[in-house]
């Protein structure tokens, strides 16, 4: 995992100090911004393995520069946010961040969250497409059609449509998909996924209304509905 370039965009020095002597000592390279109106520029110039976002920064917030980057690059995000009240706020947004943190974090936590965003991006590509109804996932070419039309998902979104097809009998928890789709499951992060859900509903919704093509289990999860 090493040599890997992580872009830390925060505005207070102590903590990206610290996030940094972590990163490094864990192998990364590591960039640093203490602001956001000189974020664009940069990603486009080094394209780094992964970008580390605080919200509130002068220059340019972390909102508008996540949707910004999502224009033109697929890099992963993780958000960071310092109160829960924003993370909440941040939740209900669709930026396309892979992950979320709040403030205040231990930098070991942050490091096992990068390295996991990592890993599981470096997974190897399924060679079969996965279809269900008029759903079809081809995880070489990233790309997910409904009903022959694409639809444009952020990883997060992709990686839940992938275990639910893969599995399309199986009723999945929260915690579970959590753990397949960011790698970890911690406690508290069931919302996370039950944003990404909704945002993925919605954009099947768009193009095959009212399908519920991802079903509700009250109590449990979610699963894929009969189509
Ligand atoms: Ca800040």
């Amino acid at each position: 995992m090493s040599n890997q370039n992580i872009l830390i965009v925060e505005d207070e020095g102590k903590i990206a100090q610290v996030l940094r002597d972590y990163l490094e000592k864990a192998g990364f390279r590591v960039a640093w911004l203490d602001r956001g109106d000189k974020v664009l520029p940069l990603v486009k110039q080094d394209s780094p393995d992964l970008i580390l976002l605080d919200l509130m920064l002068p220059g340019k917030d972390g909102l508008e520069l996540c949707r910004e980057i999502r224009k033109f690059s697929q890099v992963p995000i993780i958000m960071l946010t310092a109160r829960v009240e924003e993370l909440e706020r941040v939740l209900g947004l669709e930026l396309g961040a892979d992950d979320y943190i709040c403030k205040p974090f231990s930098p070991r936590e942050v490091v096992a969250r990068i390295k996991s965003v990592l890993r599981r991006l470096a997974a190897p590509p399924l060679q079969e497409k996965l279809v269900a109804g008029p759903l079809s996932l081809d995880e070489q070419r990233h790309q997910v059609l409904i009903a022959g039309r694409e639809l444009s998902l952020t990883p997060s979104e992709f990686g839940i449509l992938k275990v639910l097809l893969a599995h399309p009998h199986r009723v999945f928890s929260r915690g579970e998909l959590s753990a397949q789709v960011q790698g970890y499951n911690f406690e508290g992060y069931d919302r996370t996924i039950d944003t990404h859900v909704k945002n993925l509903r919605k954009k099947i919704d768009a193009i095959l209304p009212g399908q519920e093509i991802i079903k509700t289990v009250y109590g449990i999860g979610y699963k894929l509905n009969k189509v």
